[in-house]
């Protein structure tokens, strides 16, 4: 079962989330038919993402990262909820680089390193928060403990894994750790010294089976305390309704060319792959809406 842990370190010098994620990372590679390459990339993001969205304090709030690192892959898009709910998509899900020299998958190549990590909370306010920060390795974590570092100015060692084998997601899961105001120097040293550890998190993942064991496993040594637990999941919010309101927003121009052109419309959801369609007389219907909106 998939589970993110909210811990904190001995006593509360250091946060740490604990994340399994091999559910809803496999769920994500089933419905965009990645390749190990894509899916190891989009599952890093999609992980992360739900961390950083159990973060946030209102149920309402979301959050979406943007990876831009001009690679072959494209973009990769993860939008979050507060609840850990997550949905995204990468830009070609058919990308496959050979595996690197230490057998890993090359997700740095795919994703590329020359742009930006930008993310957007909704938090309910006027204006949404923006920040960005420029592209590390495009190996996701690196790029997202940097952004968070340094946009967000909250020290961040944060470890990502994905691990395919025969065509299917068997481990996913990430390990992020936050040094709070008043951590230690010793605490900090020890926490440091767990990167080559965290290095392998997808095999500890694999191992753990849960987040409680890939805690046990992954912060052996700290006096661990879970504070609260989540379920994320992989799950899409779009529906006729929206995709409805999406056309009529297009305006009356497309709507007519819609019609006359294609006599109808197929609308696909990048987030989930799925394809709504419009017959020539519901889109009439969409376009007297969208003439009586004006
Ligand atoms: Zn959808």
């Amino acid at each position: 079962m998939d589970q993110i842990l909210h811990i904190s370190l001995e006593n509360g010098q250091a946060r740490a989330l604990v994340a399994s994620s091999t559910g809803l990372v496999e769920e994500a590679r089933r419905v965009h038919g990645l390749t190990p390459t894509a899916a190891a990339a989009l599952g890093r993001t999609l992980t992360a993402g739900a961390m950083m969205g159990v973060m946030m304090k209102n149920p309402s709030d979301s959050l979406t990262v943007t990876i831009k690192g001009g690679g072959p892959i494209g973009p990769v898009v993860c939008v979050a909820s507060a609840s850990g709910r997550v949905k995204g998509y990468v830009g070609d899900p058919k990308v496959d680089l050979p595996l690197k020299s230490n057998g890993k998958l090359d997700v740095g190549g795919a994703v590329g390193a020359t742009g930006h990590v930008t993310v957007v909370k909704d938090l309910g306010l006027r204006d949404p928060y923006v920040g960005q920060t420029r592209m590390v390795s495009g190996e996701i974590a690196e790029d997202l403990a940097f952004y968070l570092t340094v946009s967000e100015q909250t020290p961040s060692m944060l470890s990502l894994g994905v691990m395919v084998e025969g065509g299917r997601v068997v481990g996913a899961g990430g390990v992020l750790v936050q040094p709070l105001p008043g951590c230690s120097e010793e605490v900090l040293q020890r926490l440091e010294a767990l990167a080559p550890r965290l290095a392998g998190v997808s095999t500890l993942a694999r191992q753990a089976g849960d987040a409680q064991r890939l805690m046990e496993i992954a912060l052996e040594g700290f006096e661990a305390e879970v504070l609260a637990s989540a379920q994320p999941a992989f799950a899409c919010d779009c529906g006729r309704e929206r995709i409805e309101r999406a056309l009529i927003s297009m305006g009356e121009g497309e709507l007519r060319s819609m019609m006359e052109e294609q006599g109808g419309a197929q609308v696909l959801c990048h987030f989930c792959n799925k394809q709504y369609d419009f017959s020539k007389e519901e889109l009439e219907t969409l376009l007297a809406e969208a003439q009586d909106a004006r």
